[in-house]
């Protein structure tokens, strides 16, 4: 069995792996087998580029941003993915997903989805392929995201409510996991970060990792030289963090900065900062750190940002962590906020909330003024106009 990063058996040091039900085994194993191949192959990477380019509107741009780079001083640079097709990275590894599903022959296409963003980027790829879609999410998500729940039903999804525990993203995978056990034959489940049992882990970060291909480029023909002082991106599952980090990881001259949600506070206990507060344990079929109590029974994660609202996080960064190839920092939800009303006002692009709390490490962290600092703007800010208009009366 061969992978990207992570060893055979889909380990990055002692976290990954594929900790799953008998019942999983053979779709696990089936994915498993195969996907490096498939991945490899003439046909597939023609395909997947070609999607890439024309579909999703790939190269999303490198951006020298002058005010936030005066205001910082430092060299800022915003990596643009907020302007691919559906508004963020998710549709990077959605084409890819489907795209296996089509070799393998499956009919049915399965996913989670928190805030509905992976749900839209997997509704869409469906659509493209003529493939029926399901998508799992909670039934407090669904009621809180309702844009994204009528745009997946317009692309033609059906969106099954996930009434179990807190009614939010763990809760949806594990209706997603339980379909899957059921419909193994027929059925392709894609999976929208980081996370999961291998390979997903290791396939997710490889078709993410065209942010790291470009940005090495677009960075070679603006600065003369493709390598940045800190890459910073925020986590959440930790797919467009490991996708900007990837070809990266083994260059010691580059800091890579991950940033969790800190919430009302890292250290109140309404915060999704696995790495920072969370242990090891398992969850959604990986090993990894995870925020829970004394008990080993899950947290409930909470951040103003639904896409990082996770308890968990991708084994590629608990390793990544461990190992200090990555630092992690934390931004609340007011720093977020406040990230995101600068680079609205200083550069005229409102970030996805999520992306605001890498922003936010601009105000954390301190730079030479010599210093190049790329930031991964992961998505757009249009689904978040509600909070960010409710944040309008908040002292900042
Ligand atoms: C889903 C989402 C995230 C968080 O997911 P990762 O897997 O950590 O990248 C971040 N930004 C945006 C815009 C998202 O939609």
């Amino acid at each position: 069995m061969k992978n990207f990063i992570s060893d055979s058996k889909g380990y990055y040091g002692e976290y990954g792996g594929a900790y799953i039900p008998e019942m999983l085994r053979h779709n696990v194993t089936e994915l498993g087998d195969i996907y490096f191949e498939l991945i490899n192959s003439n046909e597939f990477q023609t395909e997947y580029y070609d999607l890439l380019k024309n579909y999703a509107g790939r190269p999303s741009p490198l951006y020298f941003a002058p005010r936030l780079s005066d205001y910082y001083k430092a060299n800022i640079f915003l990596k643009r993915e907020d302007l691919n097709h559906t508004g963020s990275h998710k549709i990077n590894n959605t084409l890819g997903q489907i795209l296996l599903a089509k070799y393998m022959g499956k009919k049915r296409i399965i996913a989670e989805t928190g805030a509905g963003q992976h749900g839209v980027a997997t509704a869409t790829v469906c659509a493209l392929s003529g493939l029926e879609c399901i998508v799992y999410m909670g039934e407090v998500d669904i009621e809180r995201q309702q844009p994204n729940v009528k745009r997946m039903e317009m692309l033609g999804a059906k969106v099954i409510p996930a009434k179990s525990g807190s009614r939010t993203l763990k809760d949806a995978t594990n209706e997603a996991l339980r379909d899957w056990i059921a419909n193994p034959e027929d059925t392709f489940y894609i999976i929208g970060s980081v996370v999961g049992p291998h390979p997903y882990p290791d396939l997710v970060a490889y078709f993410q990792s065209i942010i790291s291909i470009e940005l090495k480029q677009q960075l070679e023909q603006q600065t003369a030289s493709d390598t940045p002082d800190y890459i910073i991106a925020c986590v959440g599952g930790g797919s467009n963090a490991a996708g900007i980090f990837y070809h990266y990881i083994e260059n010691k001259d580059v800091r890579l900065i991950g940033v969790e949600a800190a919430g009302k506070g890292v250290d109140t206990n309404l915060n999704a900062a696995s790495i920072k507060n969370g242990q090891t344990g398992v969850i959604h079929g990986s090993m990894t750190y995870l925020m829970q109590d004394d008990h080993g029974q899950i947290i409930e994660p909470y951040s103003i940002s639904a896409g990082l609202d996770y308890p968990g996080v991708g084994p590629l960064h608990a390793w990544l962590n461990d190992s200090g190839k990555a630092e992690y920092m934390q931004a609340t939800d007011n720093q977020a906020l406040k990230a995101a009303y600068r680079c609205a006002r200083l550069e005229g692009i409102i970030p996805a909330l999520e992306s605001a709390h890498a922003l936010a490490a601009l105000d954390i962290m301190t730079f030479e003024k010599d210093d190049k600092v790329v930031v991964n703007v992961s998505g757009r800010g249009d689904k978040d106009m509600a909070a960010y208009i409710d944040s309008l009366n908040l002292n900042l």
